[in-house]
């Protein structure tokens, strides 16, 4: 989740604006480049971007699986049931293609037909009321005890500097010294990250959880977490999450019995949520052992990490940490007697980057790393093209269904939350004018549209520009509606979008906000000016007072609107974390040489399995192919249903 975040574009703008950079010999490549190596990543021939659709038809069934898929094991414990009476029911499996060697496993488990859970797997939505309280109250969480906003993208180094810097991680360092550690994190683990804020924070405990002795019921220490005690009411958050994460839940129940997961120790680094923990208790559902960090100080929700010890997981993190602290976390993650990981799931790179560096042999026994963010998965590219990726490596964070669903719907939902949370304002008539009509801005621009908002778009391609005029948006020029415009939202992953100059003509109580993946989109230190007032009205709302009285209204102090004032919604984190799942599951379970020291894209296939797992919630009826349409098509009955370059 660290990028909730898309393609490599925003990578790009991201840097540009100063995000985590990588060290001096991974330097940022152009983004074409970028682009030509993932695109050749996959491994199945037929879905690559290179393979013309013509000669998709051409191949014959078991030729169009990919070649990848996942072991017996996997296949098998993540098969629906049989039986199931259902008339629309999965096909036998005599009714499907031969699919032998590697492609067999996939075709069999990741069938669309394998896809229809059965309908015991289709969870209730969560109760509202219980959603709208959590949603509240996590809003307001990233306060400090002072009630100022932390400030961390700006004031914490973002190099990343592993080789010179010679840490012994088993002298504590002091209180004071854990703060001026000068090895540094990627500017994700320090974005603020509300949606996972505690609170329950207990800022009144000033005791660093690393000064403190705790044991869970069954008297294990193996953690660090703020308070143990609150375990009781971190599995009530996980509880709530469960019901909206309905592919792991389907995973766990058929895992039953088969373990694709057995043997697996992986360490993990994400956010440490509600949702994450119901990833992690699946994994370990499916067989895994796991310890874990957090891949941002600010994220961890006190509760669920507390939850996750006292049921016997070994998390390392809390709510605040310091530089020094969040290292320490990997390291103590890592750094085990007697255990060592043999798979990676990060989210940043930080974790790739800390074991690269400090226990370069650990990728011995390591099988593969999944990655979930842009920044992360733009360190493995840089890394597989400098010849020092020692084992294969999953992109999560280009997989359609991560993509085209965090980006798009997440931020559908989202961006009404986060300006209602913070503004109260009524949508219906406001001129809102949105920067950028990507994924991002698309969902933006609906969710306005529909509450009657009078919606201008800007853009500065003219393919997105066109499908903003056909969606019925006008598209201007930011300076033609300045002076008008009630909101102003960028979504580019650009940078300085909103400039000085724009924020001095806006009119008296302008809403101004970012929902791009880093702070740069609003030009927010050029109002660090001693003419202008800040005024901070509420939690992550900032009055800015020019001399003449005009006031505008900054949200987030310009980082995202969704992530630092409201929740996301977790069903869409289902749906990647149920492809974080999958992608480790194929990865453990692959045999000898069916991956390289590469970095490799979610097959299809997976991204369709992915897809249909969430399809129960909605009581959908999935149409199935013909034998006579899949073969006017050329295409397997059982998917994959678009060759690689489909664009959805
Ligand atoms: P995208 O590349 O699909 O869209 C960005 C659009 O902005 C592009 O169409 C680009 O042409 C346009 N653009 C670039 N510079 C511009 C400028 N100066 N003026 C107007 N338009 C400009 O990316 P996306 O998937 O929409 O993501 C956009 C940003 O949102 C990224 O930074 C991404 O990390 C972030 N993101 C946020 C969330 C969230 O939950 N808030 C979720 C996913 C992604």
């Amino acid at each position: 989740m660290e990028g909730r975040s898309g393609g490599m574009g925003e990578g790009r703008g991201r840097e540009a604006g100063g995000g985590a950079e990588l060290e001096p010999e991974l330097e940022s490549e152009p983004a074409v480049a970028v682009e030509a190596v993932m695109s050749v990543q996959v491994v199945s021939a037929a879905a690559t971007a290179k393979v013309p659709e013509v000669e998709l038809k051409d191949l014959s069934p078991s030729e169009a699986e990919p070649q990848l898929g996942l072991s017996t094991s996997a296949v098998s414990a993540m098969a629906p049931p049989a039986g199931g009476g259902d008339p629309e029911a999965p096909a036998p499996a005599a009714e499907r293609p031969p699919a032998p060697g590697p492609g067999s496993g996939p075709a069999a488990a990741l069938s669309p037909a394998a896809g229809k859970v059965p309908q015991a797997s289709a969870m209730k939505r969560s109760d509202p009321h219980h959603q709208h309280q959590r949603h509240r109250d996590g809003g307001e969480a990233l306060v400090s005890p002072d009630g100022t906003v932390t400030e961390a993208p700006r004031t914490v180094k973002k190099q990343i500097q592993f080789a010179d810097q010679k840490q012994e991680f088993n002298k504590r360092p002091t209180k004071i010294g854990r703060r001026s550690l000068s090895r540094s994190i990627s500017q994700s683990s320090t974005d603020s990250y509300s949606s996972a804020a505690s609170y329950t924070d207990s800022s009144d405990d000033e005791t660093s959880p690393r000064d403190k002795q705790q044991k869970n019921s069954k008297g294990s220490s193996d953690f660090c977490v703020k308070n143990i005690k609150q375990a009781e009411f971190g599995r009530r958050e996980i509880e709530i999450a469960e019901q909206e994460m309905p592919a792991l839940m389907a995973l766990r129940k058929r895992a039953q019995g088969e373990k694709p997961l057995a043997g697996a120790k992986i360490v993990g680094c994400t956010h440490i949520t509600a949702q994450t923990a119901v990833l992690m208790e699946t994994l370990g559902a499916l067989g895994a052992q796991c310890r874990w960090a957090a891949c941002n100080i600010y994220s961890t929700l006190n509760e669920v990490a507390a939850a996750l010890a006292e049921s016997g997981f070994p998390v390392f993190a809390w709510k605040g940490e310091s530089e020094d602290d969040f290292w320490w976390c990997i390291d103590r993650c890592v750094n085990v007697e007697g255990w060592q990981p043999n798979m990676i799931l990060d989210d940043g790179g930080d974790l790739t980057h800390w074991i690269y560096k400090k226990y370069p042999n650990m990728f011995k026994k390591i099988k593969g790393i999944v990655e979930e963010s842009v920044t992360g998965v733009h360190r493995l590219y840089q890394l597989s093209k400098a010849g020092k990726l020692c084992v294969p490596a999953m992109n999560v964070n280009d997989s359609v269904t991560k993509q085209k669903f965090d980006n798009l719907y997440c931020c559908r939902e989202s961006i009404l939350d986060g300006l209602k949370r913070t503004t109260d304002m009524m949508f219906g008539g406001k001129q809102v004018v949105v920067c950028g009509y990507g994924e991002v801005g698309k969902g933006c621009c609906a969710a306005l549209k529909a509450m009657g908002s009078i919606v201008y778009v800007t853009e500065i391609d003219p393919i997105c520009a066109l499908q903003a005029c056909m969606d019925g948006f006008r598209l201007v020029k930011l300076n033609e509606v300045i002076r008008q415009v009630d909101i102003v939202i960028t979504c580019t992953g650009n940078k300085n979008v909103v400039t000085r100059e724009h924020l001095d003509r806006m009119k008296n109580s302008c809403i101004v906000c970012n929902m791009g993946h880093s702070n740069t989109e609003i030009d927010v230190a050029s109002l660090r000016t001693p003419e202008l007032t800040w005024e901070r009205v509420r939690s992550q709302v900032d009055h800015v007072i020019w001399p003449d009285g005009k006031r505008i209204v900054l949200l987030a102090e310009g980082r995202l609107l969704n992530l630092s004032c409201s929740t996301v919604p977790t069903f869409v984190l289902s749906i990647t974390a149920t492809t974080q799942a999958l992608a480790l599951i194929e990865l453990y379970n692959a045999p000898e040489g069916r991956y390289k020291q590469d970095v490799y894209l979610l097959p299809k296939k997976m991204d369709e399995y992915v897809a249909s797992l969430h399809l129960p919630t909605f009581d959908a009826h999935l149409t199935e192919l013909t034998d006579e349409q899949a073969k006017y098509l050329g295409l397997n009955k059982n998917g994959p249903f678009k060759p690689n370059y489909y664009r959805y």
